[in-house]
């Protein structure tokens, strides 16, 4: 399971996350909804220690991520400990983040070649198969600017799966997509959903969030408001904040 414990995160003198308890259990989906600025992305990127919270800490199956133990404190991993547990966590970004001067094939058989976990073929092989899982096995010699928005983000979900992570994070994966492009990247995730890849995903498209979430956790002011299956947050919030976030997005 993916465990948050009391993370506690402040730029300056601004709190941004507020004592945030989260448990993600394997093969579950959980869908992050909230305002701007309510901490979901700083949240994310804590899950994955691309951000450190001054309080609490971050597990996955009982391992904790990019500290250890000391005494009663934590310290810091080193980086290729941090890489190596950062490896295991896949990220997918709203703006893509594919490399400009690679192939759609290499950008998907990069990080297994690079962090020597399959030799150059093998890697090939593999973007090979996960290109034809999102539907663009017939992209594979292509440049990432010559793909439209939801081509290229299934190519970084591609990418995101290279590594064969246990989790996957998403921070709003659609929200910088033509709307006609948005369903051909939900889909992908769906098929992801239902295949058992533990999934946590920030996004605003509450129809998707009611079809595949078993969780929904609603956030606000770094704080988690409440939780629950979709059928409870999503049309019977407890909170009145929920309830007044939900009539603006719907
Ligand atoms: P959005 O829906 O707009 O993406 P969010 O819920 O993802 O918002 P975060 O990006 O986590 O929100 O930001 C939470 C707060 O932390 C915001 O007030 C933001 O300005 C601030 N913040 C985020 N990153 C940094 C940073 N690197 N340095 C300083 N402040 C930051
Ligand atoms: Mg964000």
């Amino acid at each position: 399971a993916l465990e948050v414990h009391d993370v506690h995160k402040w730029y300056g003198t601004q709190r941004v996350l507020d004592g945030i308890d989260l448990t993600v259990r394997p093969g579950e989906v959980t869908v992050i909804l909230g305002p701007s600025g309510s901490g979901k992305s700083t949240l994310l990127r804590v899950i994955n220690h691309l951000e450190k919270p001054e309080v609490g800490h971050v597990s996955v199956n009982g391992e904790l991520i990019g500290v250890r133990r000391h005494g009663r404190r934590l310290k810091e991993l080193g980086e290729r400990a941090i890489l190596a547990q950062r490896s295991r966590i896949g990220f997918v970004f709203q703006n893509f983040n594919l490399f400009p001067h690679l192939t759609v094939l290499d950008n998907v058989a990069a990080a297994p070649v690079a962090t020597g976990k399959l030799s150059r073929p093998a890697a090939q092989e593999l973007a090979r198969e996960l290109l034809g899982r999102v539907g663009l096995g017939d992209k594979a010699g292509a440049y990432p600017r010559q793909l439209s928005g939801g081509q290229q983000q299934r190519v970084a979900i591609a990418r995101a799966l290279a590594l064969r992570p246990g989790i996957i994070l998403f921070d709003e994966p659609t929200s910088a997509l033509d709307p006609e492009l948005v369903g051909e990247v939900l889909a992908v995730i769906k098929d992801l959903a239902t295949s058992g890849t533990t999934l946590v995903i920030v996004t605003h498209e509450i129809g998707f969030a009611r079809e595949v979430a078993d969780r929904v956790v609603f956030v606000d002011g770094g704080r988690i408001v409440e939780q629950g299956p979709p059928g409870q947050v999503l049309d019977a919030p407890r909170h009145e904040r929920t309830r007044d976030f939900l009539s603006k997005v719907l």
